[in-house]
């Protein structure tokens, strides 16, 4: 059976200025006429959704917000609600992101709420998991994610409105990458788990990316394995050449 389409998103994290918008216009251009068969997203930072949404508003380019704050409103100094992201043109968020759990101490139970906002906001939420380099030393891989899983996943979650990001915190950012056989190993684990939660028709459809220095260069491996609906690509996807090379691994 067919999985379900695959999505490419780009992180972009704590980067880009109005100045640097020229990359996703490139982008856009550059997306133009080429037959796709998976979706495209952008998670630019908070200070740039509204100027990419409208230089995407006539592309295929979908647009993300890179975390979101649990409650709709409210005495929140400095934070973003899922609601706000949905008013500014986002129709996803990522959640959990390894850098938010590890620096901002943010716990299963905190991405749970922020993965329930985004689908009270009607976002999909783009929930993160993934190992640490000591915990796939000693052997937890699975367990960690399992738990990660179990802990982060909202109630009455469904396929269109939750993807599972797996991001080897060891790869992030480090140009390290899992091998296939490690990827599969998890993304199947990972599977299983949805199923088991969701039922076979949903945790079949729930689209399991994969994240970790991902480029061009490793991108067709990668992403061809099981069970790998697509790909989180952080720094890659500052460069719209990069991330093309990433996207065309489902030209
Ligand atoms: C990320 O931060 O989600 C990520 C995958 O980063 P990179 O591609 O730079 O490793």
């Amino acid at each position: 059976m067919a999985g379900p389409k695959a999505l490419v998103a780009g992180n972009w994290k704590m980067n880009g200025l109005t100045a640097e918008l020229k990359e996703v216009r490139l982008l856009a251009d550059m997306l133009k006429g080429v037959r796709l068969a998976c979706d495209v997203m952008v998670c630019p930072p908070a200070t740039l959704i509204r100027p990419v949404v409208q230089l995407l508003s006539n592309s295929r380019i979908k647009v993300g917000g890179q975390d979101c704050h649990a409650a709709a409103a409210g005495a929140f100094t400095g934070e973003i609600s899922a609601e706000m992201l949905d008013d500014a043109g986002c129709t996803a968020v990522i959640v959990g992101h390894s850098e938010r759990r590890t620096r901002y101490c943010e716990t299963d139970a905190m991405v749970k709420d922020k993965a329930e906002a985004a689908r009270r906001a009607g976002l999909t939420a783009i929930i993160c998991i993934g190992e640490t380099l000591e915990e796939r030393e000693s052997g937890r891989t699975l367990e960690v994610v399992s738990r990660q899983l179990a802990g982060s996943l909202p109630a009455g979650f469904a396929s269109d409105d939750t993807v599972i990001a797996y991001e080897p915190v060891w790869a992030i950012g480090t140009g390290r990458t899992p091998t296939r056989d490690q990827v599969e190993e998890v993304h199947r684990h990972i599977r299983r788990d949805l199923i088991e939660k969701a039922g076979e028709e949903q945790g079949t459809g729930i689209r399991v990316l994969y994240g970790g220095s991902v480029k061009p260069e490793n991108a067709a491996e990668l992403l061809d394995a099981d069970n790998v609906d697509g790909a989180l690509v952080g720094g890659a996807s500052l460069k719209a050449a990069d991330f093309i090379g990433i996207i065309k691994a489902y030209a």
